[in-house]
């Protein structure tokens, strides 16, 4: 994120500065005085971007034939001018910016309504407006109210959930506006009152000393997370199992190992095994439920995993916004516990809809029999449903498969075993390398969301061949040790329960 310069020494205070303001007033400084330290945007953050991007640009169709103001936002005044020689043409204007003692705002769409009024539309790309959004655009009215815009109406637009794709994509029925007028106006001594806070804040010569807390993951993890949680020790208390209250609690009383937590401290039954498995360095154990959750396996074992991407423009007919669209599976079968896993595996090629090859190869591969194990086995699930309803000749086959569904999550999120190194998590990326010694680290794609995020770049964007290979390569070795791995942890119950 970067900030406006300004030609005189006064900060700008610009609207994504004054949305990292309402997380962290820390943030906020930083932006304006340490920028340079921010870590570069991962390709998580960047596909968000440019699909932000996408989504503006696809709702500007909706206003007809406007004028984008083009400069970068960094460049102020040359926005400011721009946008004051567009205003005279009384056409919609795309991305025009606006500055008003020492705040700066560029704006999705400006209408032109009547001879000397505005109306303001924010495109958000999502499909549920939050608090956030709102005070987003309330922001951008006072930015240009202030500039002396006569704003009649502000509008929210975001995306239609019900929408379906049929053809290319249909700006009126994708869209969604929805008229705030009254509640920005209901918000303005608010907005106010942030925003000389936050302007406050940016003059400042001495960071602000801010706690972590909750704020650093919400709305959404912050950029500087890493760097100020790392004076937290190894097993620390932010780890406790569905314990934040109680750990930013303990922090602020000094506490910051499990370990330390007096004994007279409450805690859950799954925290107490937190505790003791850190303090005695022995993993926890509950032989009974492990027999028992392993003696539901039935033999062949089908090992299953997928992934996916879900995309606010849907990319094929037959599709929601956000709706989840398989990509690549991996399956590892065992006859039995000596036998050697045999694996199998689908990766799409090509910009196409990629769902009936994957649950054709998908129906191919999962044996008529036995056990289909899964980590977190809902997710698989619901990737099944929802392809059987837009494909029903596979229908009957996914109701078949549900009854032989057995999700490894459900010992380890039970807390039936439980070891230190797992940090608090039952995820697989934590279980994984705790039980088995080794995880994913030697892995070029490492998550589910890298995954989602490399697949479209190198399938819908303008990859070299050599690096779509590249990519293809390290997506086969994340999702084909997502059920290997899935192997090594039943062999780690096994072995912690005497069975091998
Ligand atoms: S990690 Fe937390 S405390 Fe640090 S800047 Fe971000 S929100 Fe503020």
């Amino acid at each position: 994120m970067s900030v406006p310069n300004s030609p005189s020494s006064t900060k700008i205070l610009s609207k994504s500065a004054f949305v990292a303001a309402l997380q962290c007033p820390k943030l906020l400084w930083r932006l304006y005085h340490t920028a340079k330290d921010f870590p570069e945007p991962s390709q998580i953050t960047q596909a968000r971007f440019d699909e932000g991007r996408e989504i503006g640009r696809l709702a500007q169709a909706l206003f007809g034939h406007g004028i984008e103001v083009a400069p970068p936002s960094n460049a102020v005044n040359l926005v400011q001018e721009t946008t004051r020689e567009f205003l005279k043409f009384r056409r919609p204007l795309f991305e025009a910016g606006f500055l008003h003692e020492g705040t700066f705002a560029r704006v999705d769409i400006l209408q032109p309504v009547g001879s000397t009024s505005w109306d303001l539309f924010e495109v958000k790309g999502v499909t549920n407006l939050d608090d956030s959004h709102m005070v987003e655009l309330g922001f951008e009215a006072r930015v240009l109210a202030g500039a002396g815009a006569r704003l009649r109406r502000c509008w929210l637009v975001h995306l239609n959930k019900h929408y379906v794709r049929r053809g290319s994509i249909d700006p009126h029925r994708f869209f969604v506006k929805v008229d705030c007028t009254e509640q920005i106006s209901a918000l303005a001594q608010e907005i106010d009152q942030r925003t000389e806070d936050a302007q406050g804040t940016i003059q400042q010569h001495v960071c602000p000393e801010v706690k972590i807390g909750f704020h650093c993951d919400s709305p959404c993890p912050c950029a500087l997370r890493e760097e100020c949680w790392s004076y937290l020790p190894e097993h620390n208390v932010t780890e406790l199992y569905r314990g934040k209250n109680k750990a930013f609690r303990l922090l602020q009383t000094g506490v910051q190992r499990i370990s330390d937590i007096p004994d007279a401290e409450s805690m859950t039954v799954n925290q107490e095994i937190q505790r003791r498995t850190i303090r005695t360095s022995e993993t926890y154990v509950e032989p009974k439920a492990i027999r028992s959750f392993l003696q539901r396996l039935v033999f062949p074992l089908a090992f299953i995993d997928f992934e996916t991407f879900s995309t606010g423009v849907p990319r094929f007919d037959g599709l929601k916004p956000y709706q989840r669209v398989p990509f690549q599976f991996s399956i590892h079968t065992l006859a039995n516990f000596s036998a050697s896993a045999e694996h199998r595996h689908f990766l799409a090629e090509g910009a196409v809809d990629p769902r009936r090859e994957f649950m054709e190869k998908l129906r191919d591969a999962i044996p008529a029999n036995g056990s289909v194990v899964a980590y977190n086995a809902i997710f698989e699930m619901g990737v099944l449903d929802e392809c059987a309803e837009a494909l029903p000749q596979f229908e009957h086959w996914v109701r078949s498969l549900a009854p032989r569904f057995i999700d490894l999550l459900q010992p380890f999120r039970k807390f039936s075993y439980y070891h230190a190194a797992q940090c608090g998590s039952a995820s697989m990326k934590a279980v994984l390398p705790a039980i088995a010694g080794r995880g994913y680290e030697d892995l070029a794609i490492r998550d589910g969301e890298t995954a989602s995020a490399e697949f479209l770049r190198v399938t819908f964007g303008q990859a070299m061949a050599e690096e779509r290979q590249r990519v293809r390569s390290s997506l086969l070795s994340y999702c084909g040790l997502d059920t290997l791995g899935m192997i090594r942890i039943v062999e780690g119950l096994r072995k912690a329960v005497g069975e091998n």
